[in-house]
């Protein structure tokens, strides 16, 4: 089996999609799934381009990486300068990491018509950051810019390009498919002409704009690189990067390529989701092998053939990518994500109780109203509790209301003009009703406040939870601001972290719903240190 290492761009690439903006936090996040799944090299920002990303490489420091080695990015000199005082190189020379990628120019057109210098001083720019970074005890990897677009043009410059940072010590030449126009016999074409220049190991950079950024990758694999870099869910500019949701399975399960181990590609489907979530964009439901329609099978030929032979409309087994089988007209497979997803969260439901047939209809019946779970298991995790017959609810929700008020403080100065809002919920605990109100800085912020001041008179150490994100969702885009919302909270207690859904048309019922739960799961979970007023 040869194999492959994976480089993962999704916190700088794929960053540069529209809509995405990762958080520092966001970031580290991500960096420890895909660490998780055993991505090779993580590419985590670009230090010389801003300080988000210096932030983000100082905070990294205390990740506790087991498979991952974090990697910066930037790239090479400035023309007519020197690499020993560009501010760009020794931002990554002092990123704290020891592997570096640099981006420098391999298309004679780009030089001359971008750049604006000449070809020979490129090469002197590509050579010195490389020696540079060398110098500073670096693993440097070259990220040959435009190469394809330049061989096409001009064979013989674009393969000086990698002898250069070949002969200056680079440890990767990655040939890039910048403008994602290639198509994959171009690829291998290209990639053997390199080879026959180079003996470092290449790596291969490719965009999805002619919907090929998959197979541009594997044709480059095939052709021999041996460092591949892509982004989770192919999120990167215009039409996005080369998605390593479907190079990865492609390497292991089609080609025999050594890449992350089966335990670890079982963890795709989480990843993928994982990583939408953070992003704040709908999973796309038809992804190939992550979304969750990649194994749905509704129509009746199909749902008789399987019963038969699970494999016969299907291209793998979903669990080697950790997704599932969904056939849209069985009750009984639903049962078993149930009793499975259940026994994950050390829940043991009978397969045939009454419970995991209730806690499925309920999850049916809720998801069908916007609700999903995939993402908050601690509102599945209350659901479950819920199915219990003896559960006991450490509180209940009798009723809320909220007033939003726009103010002025004075008549005459409309700069002074301020936005109030009030909540009163009335809770039950046991057989006491407690009435509290609160300002806020806003309608959710109000309820919170008000929902945790009935609480904390009760269990005061609640007060150590904390909200940490707050999504919405709207679900069906086309009906504006009518449409169905969903909210998802992620709450910390400076421990643990968990995530809370909550659905409705209105958004402060979503964000109601998900704010009780966050507090309900909490208290579940810490009841035994509860004072025993429930
Ligand atoms: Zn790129």
């Amino acid at each position: 089996m040869t194999s492959v290492q994976l480089y993962d761009t999704t916190l700088r690439d794929g960053a540069q999609r529209e809509g995405i903006s990762f958080s520092v936090v966001d970031k580290l996040h991500i960096a420890q799934k895909l660490d998780e799944m055993g991505i090779r090299f993580i590419e985590g920002g670009w230090p010389g381009s801003n300080p988000k990303d210096i932030e983000f490489f100082e905070k990294a420091k205390s990740l506790a990486l087991s498979n991952s080695m974090l990697v910066a990015f930037g790239s090479t000199r400035r023309a007519k300068a020197k690499a020993e005082t560009d501010a760009n190189l020794s931002a990554l020379a002092n990123a704290g990491v020891k592997a570096v990628t640099i981006v420098g120019k391999s298309s004679e057109l780009q030089v001359t018509q971008v750049l604006e210098t000449t070809l020979e001083e490129n090469l002197s720019m590509i050579a010195d950051s490389i020696r540079y970074l060398k110098a500073k005890g670096l693993t440097v990897f070259f990220d040959a810019e435009h190469f394809f677009d330049g061989f096409k043009a001009n064979r013989d410059y674009s393969l000086r390009c990698l002898t250069t940072a070949t002969e200056a010590g680079a440890d990767c030449l990655v040939l890039c498919d910048t403008n994602g126009g290639s198509l994959p016999n171009e690829v291998t074409t290209a990639v053997e002409a390199a080879k026959g220049v180079t003996a470092i190991p290449l790596g291969i950079h490719a965009h999805n704009d002619s919907e090929l950024g998959v197979a541009n990758t594997l044709a480059a694999v095939n052709a021999g690189v041996s460092q591949v870099q892509g982004t989770i869910n192919g999120y990167g500019e215009r039409c996005g990067n080369a998605n390593l949701c479907s190079i990865i399975p492609a390497l292991k399960l089609k080609m025999n390529i050594d890449c992350i181990t089966d335990e670890q590609l079982a963890k795709l489907t989480e990843v993928s989701r994982y990583v939408s979530e953070v992003a704040n964009l709908t999973s796309d439901a038809h992804l190939p092998y992550v979304g969750s329609s990649a194994f749905s099978h509704k129509a009746g030929l199909h749902v008789s053939g399987l019963v038969k032979w699970a494999q016969s409309y299907q291209h793998l087994d979903p669990s080697q990518v950790g997704n599932t089988q969904r056939v849209l007209v069985s009750e009984l497979s639903g049962k078993r994500n149930i009793i499975y997803k259940a026994k994950e969260l050390g829940l043991n439901l009978p397969p045939q109780g009454k419970e995991a047939q209730k806690l499925l209809e309920q999850v049916k019946l809720l998801e069908s109203h916007g609700f999903q779970y995939d993402n908050a298991e601690a509102s599945f995790e209350l659901l479950v509790h819920r199915a219990k017959p003896d559960y006991q609810p450490l509180f209940e929700l009798v009723d809320f209301m909220v007033v939003v008020e726009k103010r002025r403080r004075q008549p005459t100065r409309e700069s002074l003009e301020e936005m109030l809002s009030e909540a009163m919920v009335k809770v039950r605990v046991g057989i006491e009703v407690m009435h509290t109100a609160a300002e806020g800085n806003g309608p959710v912020n109000a309820l919170d406040q008000a929902l945790r001041k009935a609480l904390l008179q009760l269990y005061p150490s609640l007060a150590i939870v904390k909200l940490v994100d707050y999504k919405v969702r709207i679900l069906e885009e086309s009906i504006g601001t009518e449409s169905q919302v969903r909210v998802v909270i992620e709450s910390s207690d400076g421990v643990e972290q968990w995530r809370t859904v909550g659905s409705s048309t209105n958004i402060i019922e979503a964000s109601w719903l998900a704010l009780a739960d966050s507090l309900e799961y909490w208290l579940l979970k810490h009841k035994e240190r509860l004072p025993g007023k429930v």
